[in-house]
């Protein structure tokens, strides 16, 4: 752990090494491949998790006293811009390392944090005056954050969490997932860049280059760490939580859809298609089992096979599914996660049609692929004999996550009633569950979403904290 006492030392050597090393190229020309030397982590003494905290503190302080708000603005626009530029291969690299989702998503994903994430715009001050003159509330950087994320949404949720916290006045240090290491890397390279050309301070945004659980948990414990950010599954919000340390934990869902007998059922089907099928299942918040009411499952069932869902109804075929993207005890197998739809058709001997994206099962409530939270483009369907009935099995098979449930219907009393009884973080009405990150409605992006501790979607309110000054006996204008 590095105390403030050795932080003159740690500048000279932040400060040397940067003189040493040649951070040479611009975003417009040629950038090596990331290694831990050109992603803005100093050489030097100590571990890895050490240098970053200690350059973040450095980089953190000067960020939040020297940069005001026009700077900071500034420098986070020319930021998404250069990150634009870059989008296409963020998409690619993060594809070929992980093997999960598709290209065209991806990028959509990539270029929806970019644009869609609220920046220091998005602050308010609370002022209160009255008889005893004024009291006023303000945002405040927590200090260094350590964030740990997914290899679901590896460059969207770097994007998305550098941009909330640059502008609630953090700096970060990011704990990669193995399985997305380089893409992760990369990134962060590639915000060093253009924070650098813009003129931020270096060290305010790094990457672990050297993943391990202990990495990570020293990370997460490290004295000068303020704040954790865990999206990921319950182990790692679990550990966040467990290091005493205040967390916004973005833990895991299996939201539901519910279809009622008064639904647009053309859309309905083709909204349940695109939410379900974008980027192969893999964000959270997509549609993981669907439940409809008896006597409109055939019509939607015909409207979702129409718009390119594939349906396997034959027993022998199910049990094969079965076996082929679940293990012996029924968990997910992983080697399935974010894999296309017509991969998974192959893999139980089924030519798939030209242009399937998602396959549609009949199964009950108890079956594994209505429980397990798949992240593939695999729909469990469901008849239920009322909405009632829906509703309950709904709540039942979200877990108590309280994360994202979607419902079509245009039956309003029932739009309310889902909505409050589901208790979700997310819950989209007649759209596909992307809208509610951001895709095609008024959400600002939010790649952490945090159920768990409460915070929600995260922007960049949620990487602040709260500071009250009063003012007695003047201030009152009226
Ligand atoms: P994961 O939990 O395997 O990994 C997430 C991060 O946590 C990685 O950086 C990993 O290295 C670290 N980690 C994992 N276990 C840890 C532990 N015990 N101690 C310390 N660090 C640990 O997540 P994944 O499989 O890549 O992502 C998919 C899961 O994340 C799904 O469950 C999905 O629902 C969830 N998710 C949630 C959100 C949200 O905003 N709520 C967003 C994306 C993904």
């Amino acid at each position: 752990m590095i105390e403030t006492a050795e932080l003159p030392s740690l500048v000279a050597r932040v400060m040397a090494e940067l003189k040493k090393r040649d951070v040479s190229g611009s975003l417009s020309g040629n950038v090596a491949s990331p290694t831990a030397e050109n992603v803005s982590i100093p050489t030097g003494s100590g571990s890895e998790v050490d240098r970053s905290v200690a350059a973040a503190v450095l980089a953190q302080e000067r960020w939040h006293r020297e940069y005001d708000i026009r700077r900071r603005t500034k420098i986070i626009a020319r930021l998404r811009e250069d990150m634009t530029r870059h989008a296409e291969e963020f998409a690619r690299l993060s594809l070929d390392e992980t093997g999960m989702g598709n290209l065209k998503d991806k990028k959509a994903k990539i270029l929806l944090a970019i644009e869609k994430t609220p920046g220091p715009e998005y602050f308010t001050t609370k002022a209160v005056s009255g008889d005893n003159g004024l009291m006023l509330e303000e945002l405040s950087p927590f200090g260094v954050i350590a964030s740990l994320c997914p290899s679901t949404n590896p460059v969207a949720t770097v994007i998305n969490n550098t941009i909330c916290m640059l502008a609630a006045g953090d700096a970060v240090v990011f704990g990669p997932h193995p399985g997305a290491l380089r893409s992760t890397l990369r990134t962060v390279e590639l915000v060093n860049l253009s924070l650098r050309d813009s003129g931020a301070p270096f060290g305010l945004v790094s990457a672990l280059s050297e993943v391990s659980l202990e990495a990570m948990n020293a990370l997460m414990t490290h004295g000068n760490v303020r704040l954790i950010s865990a999206t990921g599954g319950p182990g790692v919000v679990k550990a966040a939580l467990s290091s005493g340390k205040p967390t916004v934990g973005a833990g895991p869902g299996n939201p539901p859809v519910l279809v009622d007998e008064t639904a647009d059922i053309e859309k309905a089907a083709k909204d349940i298609i695109a939410g379900c099928s974008f980027d192969n299942n893999l964000p959270c918040i997509a549609e993981k089992e669907l439940l409809v009411v008896n006597c409109v499952a055939d019509k939607l069932k015909r409207c979702m096979t129409e718009n390119s869902a594939f349906e396997i109804s034959d027993p022998a075929l199910i049990r094969k599914l079965e076996t082929t993207v679940l293990t012996e005890q029924g968990t997910v197998n992983k080697a399935f996660v974010g894999k296309d739809a017509s991969h998974i058709l192959e893999r139980i001997g089924v030519a798939a049609p030209e242009g399937v994206r998602l396959i549609l099962v009949e199964t009950d409530e108890s079956h594994p692929f209505a429980q397990e939270e798949l992240l593939m483009p695999l729909l469990p369907m469901i008849r239920v004999p009322d909405f009632d009935a829906g509703l309950t099995a709904a709540k039942r098979l979200e877990h108590g996550f309280r994360h994202s449930a979607c419902i079509h219907s245009n039956h309003v009393k029932r739009l309310s009633d889902m909505a409050r009884e589901m208790e979700t973080t997310m819950f989209v009405k007649n759209a596909p569950s992307y809208a509610a990150i951001g895709v095609d409605s008024d959400a600002p992006a939010a790649f952490t979403i945090a159920t768990t501790t409460g915070q929600g979607a995260t922007t960049p309110l949620s990487f602040c904290r709260t500071r009250r000054c009063v003012l007695s006996g003047a201030f009152r204008i009226v």
